[in-house]
C-alpha cells in the first residue's frame, strides 16, 4: 500500500487498517498521506467522477458506487452582473445521487468500511450525511445507525434517511451533542464511524478540487469559496488542490474562503482574532441547518487551509443566505438548499467590502439540492394564489 494515516499535529504515522479516527498518542486529526512519487496519476479525457481519480484514492476493493461526482461547474454571467470580478463560477453539487456532496465522501467512507470488514455504519448529521450514508450502506448492504438533532433537520433528508433504510435517531440535542454520543456509541459497539472526523470520507471529498482543476484544463481557479459547519469540506478540497500541485499537475492553490453564519461561527472568529484553536459555539443558530454546527471537529485542519492558503473566512446572514438562495434559483436557474447560497452570499460580501481582486477567477460552491428542505423554501416564497376554477378569476389572477 502506498499510502497512512499521519497525525497533523505530531506527525506520527499509522497503519491505514488500523480502526482509529483520531491520533491515539496525541488526540490530533488523523489525514491519509500518500508516497506520491509512487502515484501514476494520468490527465484523461475520460467523464469526471470521484472514481476518475482512483490513483489518488485508498482503497483497493471494487467500490461502492451510485456514481457520484461529475458536477456541473457553471459560468455564472447574469448573478455576476455588477461585481467587480473577473469570472464566477458555481460547482453545483447539489446535483450528486443523493443532493449534496457529502456522496463524495461515502463512496470512499463505505468502500473503505467494507475493506476493512466493518458490519455497521454510522454518523451523526444534520441531515444530509445521513441521507448519504443510508443511501450508501443500503447500496453495500450493510446496516447504517444515523444520530440527528431532533426538530432541526430539513424535512426531505430525513425522508431519504428513512426511506434508504437507515436506523435513526432524534436526540433531543444539537449536532455536537449528536456527535459526541455517536462516537461513545461506535467505540462501544464497533460500528463504523463516517463523519468527517473520518480521514477516508474527506479523501473523497477532495476529488471537487481535481475536477474543478480538470473542467479548466488543469489550472486553478484563484479562490474557492464554500460554507463550512463541521469543516471538513473545505479541508478536503484544500488537501486535493495541494497534491495536484505537489504531484506538479498543477502550479497553485486557490486561497481558500470558508464562509459561516452569523449565529454559528466559530472558524471565523478564530481567523479574525488569530487564534491557534477554535472556542465552540454553545448555541449555534442559523436557517441553514447544514452549517448549524458550534464546535466543528475538523477546525484544526480549516484553519490550516484558510491560513496557508492566504484565504478568508467572513459570515452571512440569514437574510443574506435567503436573498443569495433566491437569486440563484431565479436569475441562473441553480436551486440549493440555505447552507449552500453561503458561498454566494459571501462572495458577494467580500466583493461589497473590497476583499477580492477585480481580476480574480472565483469558484463558489454550491453543496446541497433545493429538494433538501421544501419547508423553508415555501416558508420564503410568496404564497400560491387560492384561485376559483373560472376563467375570468384565472384572468384576473395572472394579470393581478
Ligand atoms: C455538510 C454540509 C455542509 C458543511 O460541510 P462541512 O464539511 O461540515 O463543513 C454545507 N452545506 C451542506 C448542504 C452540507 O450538507
Ligand atoms: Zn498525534
Amino acid at each position: 500500500m502506498n499510502y497512512q494515516l499521519q497525525c497533523i499535529e505530531c506527525r506520527a504515522l499509522y497503519d491505514p487498517d488500523e480502526i482509529i479516527y483520531t491520533c491515539p498518542s496525541c488526540g490530533g486529526l488523523l489525514e491519509v498521506i500518500y508516497d506520491l512519487s509512487a502515484i501514476d496519476f494520468r490527465k484523461t479525457d475520460e467523464c469526471r467522477s470521484v472514481w476518475k481519480y482512483k490513483a489518488l484514492l485508498p482503497v483497493n476493493i471494487k467500490p461502492v458506487t451510485i456514481r457520484e461526482g461529475g458536477t456541473p461547474l457553471y459560468h455564472i454571467e447574469r448573478l455576476g452582473e455588477g461585481m467587480e470580478v473577473r469570472e464566477i463560477f458555481v460547482k453545483h453539487e447539489g446535483l450528486n445521487p443523493t443532493g449534496s456532496f457529502k456522496d463524495r465522501g461515502m463512496t470512499v467512507g463505505v468502500t473503505k468500511a467494507i475493506e476493512l470488514g466493518m458490519k455497521t455504519v454510522a454518523c451523526a448529521s444534520t441531515g444530509n450525511t445521513s441521507a448519504s450514508l443510508a443511501t450508501y450502506a443500503a447500496k453495500a448492504g450493510i446496516p447504517a445507525v444515523v444520530l440527528l438533532p431532533g426538530g432541526k433537520v430539513a424535512l426531505g433528508k430525513i425522508a431519504q434517511a428513512l426511506i434508504h433504510g437507515a436506523k435513526v435517531l432524534n436526540i433531543r440535542g444539537n449536532f455536537d451533542e449528536a456527535l459526541r454520543l455517536v462516537r461513545e456509541v461506535c467505540d462501544e459497539y464497533g460500528f463504523y464511524l463516517l463523519n468527517s472526523i473520518n480521514p477516508f470520507r474527506l479523501e473523497g471529498q477532495k476529488t471537487i478540487a481535481f475536477e474543478i482543476a480538470d473542467e479548466l484544463g488543469w489550472e486553478v481557479p484563484d479562490r474557492v469559496i464554500l460554507p463550512v459547519g463541521n469543516a471538513g469540506n473545505i479541508s478536503a478540497i484544500y488537501k486535493g488542490f495541494k497534491e495536484l500541485k505537489e504531484l506538479g499537475v498543477t502550479d497553485a492553490i486557490p486561497k481558500m474562503t470558508g464562509i459561516q453564519a452569523e449565529g454559528s461561527r466559530p472558524v471565523v472568529d478564530a481567523i479574525d482574532r488569530g487564534l491557534a484553536e477554535i472556542v465552540p459555539e454553545a448555541n449555534p443558530e442559523t436557517i441553514a441547518t447544514a452549517i448549524r454546527i458550534g464546535d466543528p471537529v475538523n477546525a484544526a485542519k480549516a484553519l490550516r487551509a484558510i491560513r496557508e492558503s492566504g484565504g478568508l473566512a467572513i459570515s452571512v446572514s440569514d437574510d443574506e443566505i435567503i436573498s443569495a438562495q433566491r437569486d440563484l434559483a431565479s436569475v441562473e436557474g441553480i436551486g440549493v438548499e440555505p447552507a449552500s447560497a453561503t458561498s454566494v452570499a459571501g462572495l458577494r460580501k467580500l466583493v461589497a467590502e473590497g476583499l477580492i481582486d477585480a481580476d480574480e477567477r472565483i469558484v463558489c460552491i454550491t453543496t446541497g439540492n433545493i429538494l433538501k428542505d421544501p419547508t423553508e423554501v415555501v416558508d420564503v416564497c410568496a404564497k400560491p394564489l387560492e384561485v376559483d376554477a373560472d376563467i375570468d378569476a384565472v384572468r384576473r389572477a395572472v394579470f393581478g
